[in-house]
């Protein structure tokens, strides 16, 4: 088991269930956009949100965020340790810096500082932008290459005395990263900030996602998570979220059973699954809900379901708890779904 480190109020390892996290794509020196869109994080599912402190103006802009947020945040810094220190002092939950790239004495600095407001620190090492020695070392980004990475910045805040610390390994390479956390569950016990980076839009974004995110939960590596999509971030939320799920880590939630339509299909089906999940996005009841397309199969899966409808000829019948309870019109069949499951 890794160890634990906490965010806010947010446990990560150490056993504590996975959590999820984003980051906001607006200027942190706009502070009433930041705050909106981290609402709409929280309101998704969201858990922990970064944010990027590259200058003065931001780290001054993360100040007043930190101060009316809801969620923890992650201040995200690259090179500077004066806006590292300005953000801890400034109300962050949590660092991301990697001290390889600040000097030891800076690095000092960042760990007092960090110490004195019980704030952890993530290594945040990237396929990307690996040191140079790495890359003449290895030939190009390999496993080892990013674990040996990760180890040379852990040994920096080890020297001195820091181990609040949590790492990410992230590539755009779904082997890659699978790769290099699995090497890096086999050495260490710090926990474990998993993601696939600039994995790309949403729809092949979340197929990467899921490959390597969940790939790895279900082999019991990863302690937090974090889905890198080119979206809206509340995308990634409600991915992160789908992810858990299909692992088995949140087990609330609708649990939606569709079929994938044939030529007996008589009804719209891919449009009434598609409204059905947008419908029950939020819904945090513990259901499994049937959308089946015709009575070969229909029925079986929708009594099986808590609420389940096995279409007909432009129509379809309402199974609840494993009993018919209602033959209604294509156009009736969302609402009384829904009206069912409101009820139970
Ligand atoms: Fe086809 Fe019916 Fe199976 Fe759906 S449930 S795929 S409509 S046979």
């Amino acid at each position: 088991m890794t160890r634990q480190i906490t965010v806010g109020g947010v446990k990560i390892g150490g056993g504590a269930p996975v959590s999820i996290q984003s980051m906001l794509n607006t200027a942190t020196s706009d502070v009433e956009g930041s705050l909106a869109q981290i609402a709409a994080l929280k309101a998704a599912g969201c858990e922990i949100v970064r944010l990027a402190v590259p200058d003065m103006a931001a780290a001054e802009g993360f100040r007043r965020i930190a101060a009316a947020s809801p969620l923890p945040l992650v201040a995200d810094i690259h090179f500077d340790y004066r806006l590292a220190i300005a953000a801890a002092e400034g109300g962050a939950a949590k660092i991301r810096i990697n001290p390889g790239n600040i000097g030891e004495e800076k690095v000092r600095a960042v760990v007092d500082c960090c110490r004195a407001h019980h704030i952890p620190i993530r290594i945040g090492v990237n396929g990307g932008s690996l040191d140079r020695t790495l890359l003449e070392k290895y030939g190009h980004p390999t496993a080892e290459a990013l674990v040996e990475s990760a180890f040379s910045h852990i040994a920096l805040l080890e020297r001195c005395g820091f181990e609040d610390i949590c790492v990410s390994m992230k590539s755009s390479s779904v082997p890659l990263m699978m790769q290099a956390y699995r090497l890096m569950h086999e050495k260490s016990d710090y926990p474990l900030h998993v993601g696939v980076t600039e994995t790309g839009t949403e729809y092949m974004g979340t197929i990467k996602s899921a490959m390597g995110i969940g790939g790895l939960l279900c082999m019991g590596i990863g302690d937090t998570i974090r889905v890198s999509l080119t979206a809206d971030p509340v995308r990634e939320v409600y991915a992160a979220k789908s992810i858990l799920k299909a692992a088995g880590l949140r087990p609330q939630g609708i649990n939606l059973i569709s079929c994938p339509t044939c030529g007996r299909t008589k009804i719209d089906l891919i449009g009434l699954a598609n409204r059905v999940e947008q419908a029950l996005r939020d819904c945090d009841k513990n259901l499994t809900v049937a959308v089946m397309g015709c009575v070969v199969n229909g029925p079986g899966e929708a009594r099986e379901a808590d609420v389940g409808i096995a279409g007909g000829e432009g129509c379809g019948v309402l199974f609840v708890k494993g009993e018919l309870r209602e033959k209604l019109p294509y156009d009736e069949l969302l609402p009384a779904l829904l009206s069912y499951i409101e009820k139970l």
